[in-house]
């Protein structure tokens, strides 16, 4: 399993950003879909979650 930090944005959205990937998945060169544990999670203030949100303001 992958860690993975959770980003929660100010539009409600979050994203998962990995933070570290696992030997399993490092050695199927990514081409193995490894599951994913949320480590950590962040609060990114007011900001959206990307330029193409729907909730932009
Ligand atoms: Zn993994
Ligand atoms: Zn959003």
């Amino acid at each position: 399993m992958c860690d993975f930090t959770k980003v929660y944005y100010g539009c409600g959205h979050y994203r998962l950003l990995v933070r570290a990937w696992c030997t399993q998945y490092v050695q199927s060169q990514g081409t193995n879909r490894c599951g994913v544990t949320v480590v950590a999670e962040n609060h990114s203030g007011g900001n959206t979650c990307g330029s193409e949100c729907i909730h932009r303001r």
